[in-house]
């Protein structure tokens, strides 16, 4: 059984100050939550969360993961100067893109930022515009098919990520002739995983590259970032991911291939961003029509483009309609937005208590991934953010965008004189 972190009486008071829809965050939850990940990682000297800013871009929760000692993965322009904004700058910020234009290499060497390349053409690229820094990544794809115990996980040899074997040592030869020092090695091979095994697996991977590179070329090898992908247990027969375990497992592996190989020193990066969020945030809309024909509907105040994973992904997000968590789950429904595109279902054929004109929705796990994939298809306008602080009041971190902020691209001077 999923808990919503706010019930119905507390969310009945902040809707009377903030109008559903909005994404709502719980600071107890993502303090305790990072406080975890750093000390299942506190093994390792140089350990560094890097929140992967793309998963929840709003500068009060970078600044609350801020003081719980995380440094941000940023991926744009938009991102780097965020994350500036936020007083982030020099090593905690690591720089990890694909088709990188040239303006946000140059901002991410500005602000000294630890640079992840995407390919190995980045080289030069690089080099022409700002020079090569002194620390410097390189993304690993090792192509064909990641299986974990015999499953497939996901499918490297199709993904756009990366450079290949060769490239990896092709690219550190390169770039220590050109006076790079220090060195890292990323890598992201499958995405929202619901194991233990999927950090360690991959630790395993890339520390036995690093030792590899690291004889063939004689580089320091400063950082190993095993990025993303630990996920969320977003069914609630869904076993969650304990980052204790998962920390203790890439222990064993370090001790494994790295200690032997005199690489002790080797600093673990991680750049979580569902892990670190999504079970913290709360999508809270209001049913404000229902319809019946060949199905049942209820019809929110939000839509796909507040939420986009059920639409794109199939993805599920549980639901509790609040004040009625103790009531039989006897009607089923398809729960839906007001786009014109069918996709637009937070569920499908779900069953739920009996859900009344005015009830408040809760969709789970929103915190990542959720207000950050927004768009504005059908004129919709995006959302406030709420945070839920740990004394019980509420802030809002983000406002709901009005009619205005959807027309500020264009000038109407001239069209209504
Ligand atoms: C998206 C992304 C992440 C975060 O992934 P999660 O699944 O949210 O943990 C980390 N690193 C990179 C490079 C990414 O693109």
């Amino acid at each position: 059984m999923k808990i919503p972190f706010v019930t119905k009486e507390k969310i009945e008071e902040i809707a009377m100050s903030y109008p559903t829809p909005f994404h709502i965050y719980d600071e107890k939850g993502i303090r305790e939550n990072a406080r975890k990940v750093n000390k299942a990682f506190s093994w390792n000297k140089g350990f560094k969360e890097y929140f992967a800013v793309k998963a929840t871009p709003t500068p009060k929760i970078l600044q609350i993961l801020k003081e719980e000692g995380c440094g941000v993965d940023c991926s744009s322009y938009t991102e780097l100067l965020m994350s500036e904004a936020c007083g982030f700058f020099g090593d905690d910020i690591m720089f990890s893109s694909n088709v990188t234009p040239d303006q946000d290499f140059i901002k991410a060497y500005e602000l000294g930022a630890q640079i992840n390349l995407d390919d190995f053409t980045h080289i030069e690229v690089l080099e022409k515009l700002t020079g090569i820094p002194e620390t410097i990544c390189l993304r690993y794809n090792p192509g064909g098919q990641f299986k974990l115990h015999n499953q497939i996980m996901d499918n490297p040899g199709d993904a756009k990520y990366g450079l290949t074997k060769d490239q990896m040592l092709e690219g550190f030869k390169l770039l220590k002739e050109k006076g790079a020092k220090y060195f890292g090695i990323h890598s992201f091979l499958a995405s929202n995983t619901v194991t233990n095994d999927y950090y360690p697996m991959l630790a395993k991977i890339l520390f036995e590259l690093a030792v590899e590179l690291s004889q063939k070329t004689g580089v320091k090898i400063k950082f190993i970032d095993l990025s993303g992908g630990i996920g969320t247990a977003y069914k609630p027969q869904d076993k969650p991911n304990d980052i204790e375990t998962i920390g203790e497992g890439v222990r064993k592996v370090y001790e494994e291939v790295l200690v032997p190989a005199g690489m002790g020193d080797v600093a673990i990066y991680a750049e979580l961003g569902r892990f670190m969020l999504a079970p913290y945030g709360h999508l809270i809309a209001k049913a404000i029509r229902e319809k019946h024909i060949y199905k049942d509907y209820i019809g929110l105040d939000a839509c796909a483009a507040n939420l986009m994973r059920p639409a794109m992904y199939g993805a599920y997000h549980h639901i509790t309609v609040l004040g009625k968590e103790n009531q039989p789950c006897d009607h089923k429904y398809d729960i839906t937005g007001g786009l014109c595109e069918n996709n637009d279902k937070f569920a499908k054929d779900r069953m739920l208590p009996k859900i009344d004109i005015g009830d408040y929705i809760c969709i789970h796990d929103t915190g990542a991934h959720g207000f950050s994939m927004g768009y504005n298809y059908n004129g919709k306008l995006r959302s406030a953010e709420l945070l839920l602080k740990e004394d019980g009041s509420v802030e809002m971190i983000r406002r709901a965008e009005t009619p205005k902020d959807y027309f500020s691209t264009f000038d109407f001077t001239g069209l209504f004189d």
